[in-house]
């Protein structure tokens, strides 16, 4: 178990914390919305989209790879909820709409929202941080922290330009955008 485990991302914050993870500090601020209504948001997301790139080429260099097992998108199972800042959810909620889908529908399972009829991911090519850091065992357990903390902390920034209010569950992240 590595000494240093990150827990960004994910809601079960505390089954990291057990395992001595550390969890970053996605504080809680006030959204103003006035602070971004006027900008463009392609700067923002084109950075979000970075980070998801930086992140894959450190996956590669680890050998970790994402099975898509699917089991990390059954929150029923594994009690987990991925966290999504604001740039994330914003495109996240590209995503879903490029899927032809104008909201979130529960899944019938208690799976992820964006987790379709044939078990795959709506919005694959455009999944959350979480969704790419790769939790699951099968991949190689939990990231170490140090590895990309610097990411996380890009992706706060974002979160912070667009006037977000730090990190929320995926769904109340996108629902709250695809307005
Ligand atoms: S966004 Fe996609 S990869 Fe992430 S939990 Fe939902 S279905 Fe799974």
């Amino acid at each position: 178990m590595p000494a240093a485990l990150v827990a960004s991302g994910w809601r079960n914050v505390e089954r990291a914390a057990l395992a001595g993870g550390v969890v970053t500090g996605l504080t809680a601020r006030m959204p103003d919305p006035r602070r971004h209504r006027s900008r463009t948001l392609a700067p923002d997301l084109a950075e979000v989209e970075a980070v998801y790139a930086e992140l894959e080429r450190r996956v590669e260099r680890l050998a970790r790879d994402c099975r898509l097992s699917t089991r990390c998108c059954r929150f029923q199972l594994t009690g987990e909820i991925p966290l999504l800042t604001r740039g994330e959810a914003l495109l996240a909620a590209r995503g879903v709409r490029a899927s032809g889908r104008k909201a979130l529908k529960p899944h019938p399972q208690g799976a992820c929202p964006l987790l379709g009829p044939e078990g795959r991911c709506l919005i694959y090519q455009r999944r959350p941080f979480g969704c790419r850091t790769h939790f699951c065992r099968a991949a190689g357990g939990v990231m170490p922290r140090a590895l990309v903390a610097d990411l996380i902390q890009r992706l706060e920034a974002v979160d912070e330009k667009l006037g977000g209010d730090g990190s929320r569950t995926l769904p109340e992240a996108i629902a709250a955008v695809l307005d």
